[in-house]
């Protein structure tokens, strides 16, 4: 609890004792109303406060005017006929309580999700000239500087290990437990924590453009991204509130008017007490407090399990997922190819190889790095210039002046390339020089070893239909789809057809609500991210591209968490849609109660602050995905 919170908790105690020592205390008439004005000041000065500010500014409508009006007018009513005072102050006091309940709890959640997602790291540590370590501010260190992180430390910026060999503790930013080795070379992403090892290691990128800040930023935005539900809800009370009160006034005025009319008694003190009752239940906290509370608690929760779900509007979109689409290379494939034959056409496999990976030289696909890979001494002094890469095709580059060609058949052809077709299973790169066929090397990749259960578990939570989406050849793209067992597969895309093929998808789906979903890793694919209903990027630890153009991204690549954020999203929108039914049911039966007077004020301050109770708890629920 915190101090305004401690404050309102005395306030509640001593109110309380005070109402109930006042009952055995015997007083009339203006001494007692005196007497009973101590409690009601003490618990809901703030609160008359606060309507009388919204009545001056013409913003009167919130829930402090309501509660305002109410206990006001029942205090007037206890004055006029010598009566009891002790409701109005309980009404104000269960109003109270369950303002704190409804602070403790948001306040809890928020700060389990900054606990969660314990990631921004504090300093960095440098070396000054005297070999001295020193703490340093992460903002102030410029790329290319080497820090060092001992055990126990956060990683504070990206960077390449130079020196040392460690495991690193992922699970802040993946939820993944098992820790990662890492060695000499390998990459450290800021925000993973250092086990054992000392490292130094050298910056790839500014503390601002690190995954840490990124991620950080990400989570720090999602809230302001509302979801449909949101919306609705605060138009809801835009409209709701009012009604209320001009439906408590028409209470409190048309039966006592009618009743004469018709010949008997006004019976003013009723009707107004109906009324009072009226503006109690119209209360709509439960409703204003617990929807966004619960899309809170589901982006925070699916956060810790390493799924960023960059608003409420997504998680909401993400529930009414129909259909899934993954792109193949590095989404159920590893993306790390392995060079298994290669077949020369006039020249020797060495200088295939050599061709190859001088051209691939500065490329970041996966087949660009297995490519260079092959080839041992790719940074010798050959001349390699007028890089061009062809998205879903391949690449051209000058090599010591002659222009060398590596990529797909169809690229062959562009090329003028006569290629033959290789028997062996893989994927095909062949290679042109000035045109002419040169021969090709086959590399393969491997599906992910989850990929299979990826999809299974996508079928059985009720998805209708799983595709894939490639750029290799059909071969190839339909033995991985059999092999993990995917519905529908399209070959040989170029990235324009994936969005084009993805946009039918869209137009053909079964109903309007259904969505898609596009999977993929964020190489060569962002613009079907964009065009998805749902982007989904995964292995975003160090690729800023799919961190940007996704609308959900999954820390690590393994394709099992986006069942798990579907579920995630749809255990919220559950819980989003209990509460929404619950609340809204009990205010229109507590409003029909009071209207015909079988609720009294008592019974319609607990169930206001009962209902929010109930709802905020249930809100807390979508905290809890680690099972789903
Ligand atoms: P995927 O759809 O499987 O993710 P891409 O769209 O990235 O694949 O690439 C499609 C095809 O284009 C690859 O299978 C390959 O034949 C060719 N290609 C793309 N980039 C390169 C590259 N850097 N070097 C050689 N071939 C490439
Ligand atoms: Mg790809």
């Amino acid at each position: 609890m915190n101090k305004k919170q401690k404050r309102n908790l005395i306030r509640i105690i001593i109110s309380s004792v005070l109402v109930i020592a006042l009952n055995f205390v015997k007083a009339d008439g203006i001494f007692k109303f005196m007497l009973y004005m101590i409690p009601y000041l003490i618990i809901g000065y703030d609160i008359l406060i606060k309507a009388f500010k919204g009545i001056k500014n013409l913003q009167a409508f919130d829930e402090s005017l309501l509660m305002a009006l109410a206990t006001i007018g029942a205090i007037a009513l206890a004055l006029y006929d010598n009566g009891d005072y002790t409701e109005a102050i309980a009404v104000m006091l269960f109003y109270q309580i369950g303002e704190l309940f409804q602070s403790y709890a948001v306040g809890k959640s928020r700060r389990n999700i900054s606990e969660l997602m314990d990631i921004r790291p504090d300093y960095a540590n440098i070396i000054d000239e005297n070999g001295q370590i020193n703490k340093v501010d992460p903002d102030e260190v410029k790329i290319g500087t080497v820090i060092i992180v001992q055990p126990g430390e956060k990683i504070p910026i990206d960077g390449i290990i130079t020196e040392g060999t460690t495991s690193l503790n992922t699970s802040a930013l993946t939820g993944e437990s098992l820790p990662k080795n890492v060695s000499v070379g390998d990459e450290a992403v800021s925000g993973c924590v250092n086990i054992n090892g000392v490292i130094k290691l050298k910056t790839t990128k500014e503390f601002g453009e690190s995954t840490v800040s990124k991620i950080l930023d990400l989570v720090e935005n999602a809230s302001s991204r509302k979801s449909k539900s949101e919306d609705f809800i605060t138009k809801f009370a835009r409209i709701y509130t009012p009604a209320v009160v001009f439906s408590a006034v028409a209470l409190a005025i048309i039966p006592p008017l009618a009743l004469v009319a018709f010949g008997s008694t006004a019976m003013w003190q009723t009707w107004i007490y109906r009324a009072l009752t009226f503006l109690v239940i119209s209360c709509p906290c439960a409703l204003v407090i617990s929807i966004p509370l619960s899309f809170f608690a589901g982006i925070g929760g699916a956060s810790k399990e390493g799924v960023l779900i960059k608003g409420s509007n997504y998680l909401e979109t993400l529930s009414l997922a129909k259909t899934v689409v993954f792109d193949k290379t590095g989404t159920l494939t590893k993306g790390v190819f392995q060079v298994t034959a290669v077949h020369p056409e006039n020249i020797d496999e060495t200088g295939l190889l050599h061709l190859a990976a001088h051209v691939e030289r500065y490329s970041t696909h996966p087949i660009a790095n297995s490519l260079r890979a092959a080839y041992p001494n790719e940074a010798d002094d050959c001349n390699v210039s007028d890089i061009e890469e062809i998205s879903g095709y391949g690449i051209k580059a000058k090599v010591n002046g002659d222009i060398i060609y590596v990529g797909n058949s169809k690229f062959m052809e562009s090329a003028g390339a006569k290629w033959i077709q290789c028997t062996h299973s893989g994927t095909i790169i062949h290679v042109a020089i000035n045109g002419v066929y040169a021969g090709h090397i086959v590399i393969s990749d491997v599906v992910k070893p989850t990929s299979k259960e990826a999809v299974y578990r996508l079928k059985k939570s009720g998805i209708d239909k799983t595709v894939m989406l490639t750029g290799d050849s059909k071969e190839t793209a339909k033995k991985v789809a059999e092999d993990i067992g995917i519905d529908d597969v399209y070959a040989e895309l170029l990235p324009e057809d994936k969005v084009k093929k993805v946009e039918e998808l869209i137009e053909s789906k079964a109903a309007d609500k259904d969505k898609v979903v596009f999977v993929g890793d964020g190489i060569n694919d962002a613009p079907v991210l964009s065009r998805a209903d749902i982007g989904i990027a995964m292995g975003a630890m160090g690729s800023d591209a799919a961190i940007e153009a996704a609308d959900v991204v999954l820390m690590d690549d393994d394709p099992v968490k986006i069942s798990k954020a579907i579920k995630i999203s749809r255990k919220c929108l559950r819980i989003v849609h209990e509460n929404i039914y619950f609340a809204i049911g009990i205010k229109i039966l507590c409003l029909i109660f009071g209207a015909v007077g079988i609720a009294n004020m008592w019974l319609a301050i607990f169930a206001d602050v009962g209902v929010m109770i109930l709802a905020i708890l249930n809100a807390t629920r979508a905290l809890f995905v680690k099972n789903l």
